[in-house]
C-alpha cells in the first residue's frame, strides 16, 4: 500500500491526537500511526489530569494557557464531557528555600499572562482549609488551572479528528522513514508505505527510537513515575495540591480531588527510576502516604483504591524540544514533555498544525524559540 499525506504524525499520544485534530481542522490530509491498539494508549492514560499553566518558562505558560482555553470550552464546543473541574493549582511553601522559589517566579508568570498570586498562610487556608497549619509559609494560588480526564479529552479530540477527516492506524509499527535528498518522503510500517513531505515525531518516551530511523539523536530518556486514586469522599479539596520540597524518598509530591470525590495523587521519586519498566512497586504508597497526610492530616485513614505506572519523556532540562530539524527537511519534533504533556497537548496541537502550514504568529515564534530541539540544555526548568 502506498498513499499520500500532508503530515504524518507518530505517536497518537497526548501530543499526537491534538496535533491531528488541529491539522484536520485546517484541512491537512493526516495519518496518524500508532503501534498501540486505541488512542491516548502510552503515557497519555498514565497522566492523573493535572492542567495548568503554572510554569517557570514563558513559552510552556502561554501554550498551557491555550490548552487550559480548550479544555474549558470543550463541552460547550463539542458537548462531550471530560471532566473539566477549574479546582486552580496550590504550590505550598512550609520552608523558606520554596518559598523563594515561588515568589520568585511570580512576576515572569504574571507578564506572560498567568492569573496567580503569592498568598500569605491564613489567606491560602481560606482557600485551600484543610491543609496543615503547622509551619506553613504560605504558597500561590492559580485559579485558572484545572484538571480533567486524559482518556475522555483524548478520545474527544480522536473522534473530533476523525471527523475532520484525519486517519488513524493503529497496531501498525515504524520501521523506516524514506529521505531523498535531505528531506522526508516516506513512512514505512510493517503494514505499509506511506508517502509524506511532514513527518511529526510526537512518539513520546520512544521518541529516540525514531530519532534513529533518520540517523538523529534526540536526547529524550524516560523515567517511571507511579500514581494512584482512593475511594471517594464528601468533597473538600478545591485546588491540585503541589509540594515541591524534596524528601527523602520523593522530589514532590501533587494530588487533587475529582468531581467524583476520589483523591488522584502522584510524586516524583528520589532518586529516579530511569528506564521502561511500569511495573508499580510496593515502596511508593507508604512514601506518597506519608507526604499527603503531613499536607493534608485528614487524608489519614482513607483507602488506597489503585496505584499505577507511566513514563515521563524527560529531556536534559526538564522543557519539551519543539521544533524543525536543521539536518533534515520535513522532519518535526514535539517530544520530551516530560511530566506536562497532557496539559502543553492541546495548545502545542494547534502551534504545530501553524509550523506545518508555514502560518506562525509571533508568539508562536517565541515558543519555538525558547523550546528549541537545537538549544544548548543548560541549567533546568524550575516547576520541572
Ligand atoms: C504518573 C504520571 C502522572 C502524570 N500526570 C500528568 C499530569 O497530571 N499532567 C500532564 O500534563 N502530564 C502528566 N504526566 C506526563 C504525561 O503523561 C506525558 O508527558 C505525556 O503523556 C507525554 O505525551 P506524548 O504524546 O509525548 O507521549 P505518549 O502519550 O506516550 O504518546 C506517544 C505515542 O507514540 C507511540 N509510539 C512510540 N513509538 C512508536 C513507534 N515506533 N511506532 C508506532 N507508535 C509509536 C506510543 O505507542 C504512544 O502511544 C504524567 C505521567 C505519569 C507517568
Amino acid at each position: 500500500m502506498s498513499r499520500a499525506y500532508d503530515v504524518i504524525v507518530i505517536g497518537a499520544g497526548s501530543v499526537g491526537v491534538p496535533a491531528a485534530w488541529a491539522m484536520a481542522r485546517s484541512s491537512l490530509k493526516v495519518l496518524v500511526l500508532d503501534r498501540l491498539a486505541s488512542p491516548c494508549q502510552g503515557s497519555n492514560k498514565t497522566a492523573i489530569g493535572g492542567l495548568r499553566a503554572t510554569h517557570s518558562e514563558p513559552s510552556k505558560i502561554r501554550v498551557c494557557l491555550r490548552s487550559l482555553e480548550i479544555a474549558s470550552t470543550w463541552k460547550a464546543t463539542y458537548g462531550d464531557d471530560i471532566e473539566w473541574s477549574p479546582g486552580g493549582y496550590s504550590f505550598v511553601a512550609y520552608d523558606e528555600r520554596e518559598a523563594g522559589i515561588l515568589r520568585g517566579l511570580i512576576e515572569t508568570q504574571q507578564a506572560s499572562g498567568l492569573d496567580i498570586d503569592w498568598h500569605d498562610a491564613e489567606h491560602l487556608l481560606e482557600t485551600v482549609p484543610a491543609l496543615n497549619p503547622d509551619g506553613l509559609i504560605g504558597g500561590t494560588f492559580s485559579p485558572g488551572d484545572g484538571h480533567c480526564s486524559p482518556l475522555l479529552l483524548g478520545h474527544a479530540m480522536y473522534e473530533q479528528a476523525r471527523s475532520g477527516g484525519a486517519e488513524f492506524r493503529f497496531r501498525e509499527s515504524i520501521t523506516g522513514i524514506e529521505v531523498d535528498g535531505g528531506r522526508v518522503c516516506a513512512v514505512v510500517t510493517d503494514e505499509g508505505r506511506y508517502e509524506t513531505p511532514v513527518i511529526l515525531n510526537a512518539a513520546g518516551a520512544w521518541a529516540d527510537e525514531i530519532g534513529k530511523l533518520v540517523g538523529l539523536d534526540h536526547p529524550i530518556r524516560p523515567d517511571s513515575h507511579e500514581a494512584g486514586i482512593t475511594e471517594p469522599v464528601a468533597p473538600f479539596l478545591g485546588p491540585m495540591v503541589v509540594d515541591i520540597r524534596p524528601s527523602e524518598r520523593a522530589a514532590n509530591c501533587y494530588f487533587f480531588q475529582l468531581a467524583t470525590g476520589q483523591i488522584v495523587f502522584a510524586l516524583t521519586p528520589q532518586p529516579l527510576v530511569p528506564g521502561f519498566d511500569c511495573r508499580e512497586t510496593s515502596g511508593f504508597l507508604p512514601v506518597v502516604a506519608k507526604r499527603m497526610i503531613q499536607l493534608i492530616p485528614r487524608l489519614a485513614g482513607l483507602r488506597v483504591r489503585r496505584t499505577w505506572r507511566g513514563l515521563y519523556p524527560m529531556s536534559p532540562d526538564g522543557a519539551p524540544l519543539v521544533g524543525w530539524s536543521s539536518e533534515i527537511e520535513g522532519y518535526l519534533m514535539a517530544i520530551g514533555m516530560c511530566g506536562h504533556g497532557f496539559m502543553i497537548g492541546p495548545g502545542l496541537g494547534e502551534l504545530l498544525d501553524r509550523a506545518v502550514r508555514d502560518d506562525l504568529r509571533s508568539e508562536d515564534r517565541m515558543v519555538l524559540d525558547e523550546l528549541s530541539p537545537h538549544r544548548r540544555f543548560e541549567g533546568e526548568a524550575a516547576l520541572k
